[in-house]
């Protein structure tokens, strides 16, 4: 039996991972399953998996784990060091899908005895990509991309010699406000933001379709994660979301991944790899589908791309940086501090303040120098939400 975790049980991306498992149960043993505030799922889901243990990030809600988990004799924890302990618990395969750098720490343990890592959580590599590979490297473990982009690159590479690469090109939705007037998105809330015109996922990721700084954490991504350099990765918008990336070789053929907008793809494929095992996603019917289109990135409409440029010309922590002060930003988007157009505007000037101060973004890639970057990026973006408002 497969030992398995999943860290962000309770998300998107945790839900369907559990859909999976929970179709063939006797081939997995769970260990460890971790939500924050949705307790009563993450207990149900322990109980129904027999998990070892259940952790909940916030402490403030380990009585009402304890309870919700009775007399299962299921273990409760809470906490980020609770967080860490699970992951250090011996695992062959684990889900990182905790929402932003609160997978980090988790995911680098998960690591460290040596499970195969299932990353969706973006941020790891965007904030510690080469101390993400590092540690992978030095402990024999693997690391498996499950954002649908990066998996589709990853297949995509299967067999093929990286030095080949001339291009990578990852697809973009636009997210809710794609067809939208430019002068518009001045209005545009939270709410609206939250509609995704194709992906069901979660509320944050959602939001940040729209601004596009998901794909500006995804460009990040794909350079460090497939070590390529920033001049190779572009991004297109392609509203059908069929296509989640193409790979262009140097004998200019292009190899594009097509499927459905179903996460259950991409973390099937990682559940199983190297195998390929049956999924039950929806098998496209290309005649069905009639067409599929494609539209220039514009850097005007979504400035999260150029800015993206910028943190993989920096390299060092900047990206810790730029996630950490997008964090803030939509925790002040989604609070109505700040408008949809003033996300960009946060990020960029929490940049340039952090990159001011020595010390920070030119750290060795530590986890407590990531940790510290992402601290002073956050008080930073804050102090700027803080002006805009005033
Ligand atoms: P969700 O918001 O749906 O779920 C996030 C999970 O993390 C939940 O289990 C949540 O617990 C938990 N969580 C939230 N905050 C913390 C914290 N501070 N510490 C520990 N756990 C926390 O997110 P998604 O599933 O959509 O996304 C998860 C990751 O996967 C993100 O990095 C995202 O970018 C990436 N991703 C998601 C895709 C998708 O289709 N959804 C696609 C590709 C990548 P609780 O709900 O109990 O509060």
């Amino acid at each position: 039996m497969r030992r398995i975790s999943v860290f962000g049980a309770t998300g998107s991306i945790g839900q369907n991972t559990l859909d999976l498992i929970g179709r063939n149960p006797d081939a997995y043993k769970v260990v460890a399953l971790t939500g924050e505030r949705n307790i009563q799922k993450l207990a149900a889901d322990a109980i129904r998996f027999n998990a070892e243990i259940a952790v909940t990030a916030d402490p403030t809600r380990l009585e009402e784990l304890r309870a919700a988990l009775g007399n299962s004799g299921i273990e409760a924890a809470a906490g980020a060091e609770a967080l860490v302990e699970a992951a250090s618990r011996p695992a062959d395969w684990v889900m990182s899908a905790i929402v932003g750098s609160a997978g980090l720490a988790p995911g680098l343990k998960a690591l460290e005895q040596g499970a195969s890592l299932a990353l969706a959580n973006k941020e790891s590599m965007v904030c510690a990509g080469p101390l993400m590979l590092s540690t992978a490297k030095a402990h024999g473990a693997q690391i498996l991309p499950v954002d649908s982009e990066h998996s589709a690159v990853f297949q995509a590479l299967i067999g093929e010699d990286l030095s080949a690469v001339e291009r990578v090109i990852i697809t973009a939705s636009g997210g809710a406000f794609r067809d939208w007037p430019l002068e518009d998105l001045v209005r545009a809330t939270p709410e609206q933001a939250a509609q995704h015109p194709n992906w069901d996922m979660g509320q944050r990721i959602t939001i940040d379709s729209a601004s596009m700084f998901n794909k500006a954490l995804e460009l990040i991504e794909t350079k460090e994660f497939f070590g390529l350099s920033a001049d190779k990765i572009e991004a297109v918008v392609h509203p059908e979301s069929m296509i989640h990336a193409l790979v262009g070789f140097s004998d200019g053929a292009l190899m594009a991944h097509v499927g459905p907008a179903d996460m259950r793809h991409a973390i099937g494929f990682a559940l199983h790899y190297p195998d390929r095992k049956a999924l039950p996603v929806e098998r496209l019917d290309l005649v069905k589908l009639g067409q599929l289109t494609f539209r220039h990135a514009d850097e005007t409409r979504w400035p999260a791309l150029r800015l993206a440029r910028e943190v993989m010309a920096l390299g060092g922590l900047s990206g810790a940086v730029f996630n950490a002060a997008k964090e803030r930003a939509l925790d002040g988007f989604i609070a109505k501090r700040i408008g949809f157009q003033q996300l960009a505007v946060v990020v960029e000037e929490a940049l340039s303040r952090v990159s001011a101060q020595p010390g920070h973004i030119d750290a060795a890639i530590t986890l407590d120098n990531v940790m510290n970057a992402d601290h002073l990026a956050r008080i930073r973006a804050d102090e700027i939400i803080t002006e805009i408002e005033g």
